[in-house]
């Protein structure tokens, strides 16, 4: 039997939702392909992916925009879900981005609002108690987390006390399965929803090429894409949400079907065994910080400009440096290989350069990186 809808907490969802980050630009906003994107929502609300995922951060804001208007008219059928960002985190501040939100969004409540990343420089009950106020407002129905490692999710758990969590979400797909350890399994003995972001390896599907060619072939034998293969992998798991981003129209015509058929319990086995990524253990000296292609973030390339955040990051890596401490426990850090060294390195960092820094002041070097290495 097909799994079309996620019962959780008397809400129902739709087995497959619409990721947003880079509808309406990344990080900063791009209004020139706006109606394309809103007609992509549509097109995938119309298909049945009536969950839909943004955030303040994403595009700047025109993210959700674009949200708004892709649900005009229909707000009833879907679920709106967005998120505060880190440096947003104090009451007042957080105050103003939900009304901010539900302003850009022209809605009067968003269905679910989740703190995007935490941050360790202000205090989480702080957060939580405007969180909740928020809730007896009536702004939103559920409140929801992002990032955050299990002990933190606990404590979170604690302090919300009889107020129920609704959804953690985290990185989830064929590359990074690190959630499966324990996250996903606790999000199921605590009925809330795990979402499951870049559940497409942000369309790497999985991030070597060797696991792309063992998931082409099981995806031939079934007649379906390697991405439907890759998300009705992730969304065998209860209570599993994915929410891929899509705008070409085959992308969210396959996204849609993709759990139509659920994969037998052999071929779940073979994916688990033939697709398995292990985090290793690098020596931090051979990582090269190098800076983001997108320009985004600013990089720092010494560890001295690291520990006195001279861009001014918030959370800081000293910051996220004690957070690693006290929970032992790191997002593993993404790294590509160098062909022929340079310099005594023998990667260069591709994403978490902030954690990266976190890591080593965390440890004073001592402790080697947990890292994922993609070709
Ligand atoms: P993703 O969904 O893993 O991958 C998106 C990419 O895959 C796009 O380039 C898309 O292309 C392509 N794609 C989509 N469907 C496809 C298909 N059927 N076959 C082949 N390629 C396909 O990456 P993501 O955007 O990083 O993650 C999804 C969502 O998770 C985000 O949009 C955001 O809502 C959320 N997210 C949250 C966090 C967080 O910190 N909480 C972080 C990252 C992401 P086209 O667009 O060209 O169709």
């Amino acid at each position: 039997m097909s799994r079309t809808a996620i019962s959780i907490q008397n809400e129902s969802i739709s087995c497959i939702g619409q990721g947003c980050m880079g509808v309406g630009g990344r990080f900063s906003a791009d209004t020139s392909r706006d109606a394309e994107q809103v007609h992509a929502l549509q097109q995938g609300i119309e298909l049945g992916m009536t969950f839909i995922d943004t955030a303040e951060v994403y595009g700047a804001g025109h993210s959700e925009e674009l949200v708004g208007r892709a649900v005009r008219g229909r707000r009833d059928e879907v679920c709106l879900a967005s998120k505060v960002s880190p440096e947003h985190l104090s009451p007042v501040d957080l105050m103003t981005s939900c009304e901010e939100s539900l302003r850009r969004m022209r809605v009067d409540h968003l269905n679910l609002y989740q703190i995007h990343w935490p941050n360790p420089a202000v205090p989480l009950d702080e957060t939580l108690e405007a969180m909740v106020r928020l809730r007896e407002q009536g702004k939103i129905r559920h409140l929801g987390v992002s990032n955050f490692s299990l002990p933190e999710l606990k404590r979170i758990q604690c302090i919300l006390g009889s107020v129920p969590l609704f959804s953690v979400q985290a990185e989830y797909n064929l590359f990074e399965r690190g959630a499966e350890e324990e996250i996903i399994p606790w999000c199921a003995r605590n009925g809330m929803l795990f979402i499951a972001y870049s559940p497409l390896d942000q369309g790497r599907v999985v991030g070597s090429a060797v696991l792309r060619k063992r998931l082409s072939a099981v995806a031939g034998r079934l007649g379906c894409t390697p991405s439907q293969v890759a998300l009705n992998f992730l969304s065998s798991r209860e209570p599993v949400l994915t929410i891929p981003k899509a705008l070409r129209s085959n992308h969210i015509r396959e996204n849609a079907t993709a759990c139509d058929i659920p994969l037998p319990a052999p071929v779940l086995e073979e994916i688990d065994r033939e697709c398995r990524v292990e985090t290793e253990l690098v020596p931090w000296r051979h990582i090269r910080p190098v800076p983001d292609k997108t320009g985004d973030h600013a990089v720092y390339t010494l560890i001295e400009e690291a520990r006195a955040n001279l861009a001014g990051h918030s959370p800081s890596a000293q910051d996220l440096a004690m957070e690693i401490v006290r929970n032992d426990h790191i997002k593993p850090i993404r790294v590509t290989p160098i062909t022929g060294g340079d310099g005594g390195f023998r990667y260069d960092l591709a994403e978490g350069r902030i954690r990266f820094w976190a890591w080593v002041l965390a440890f004073d070097g001592e402790r080697d990186v947990p890292v994922l290495v993609r070709d």
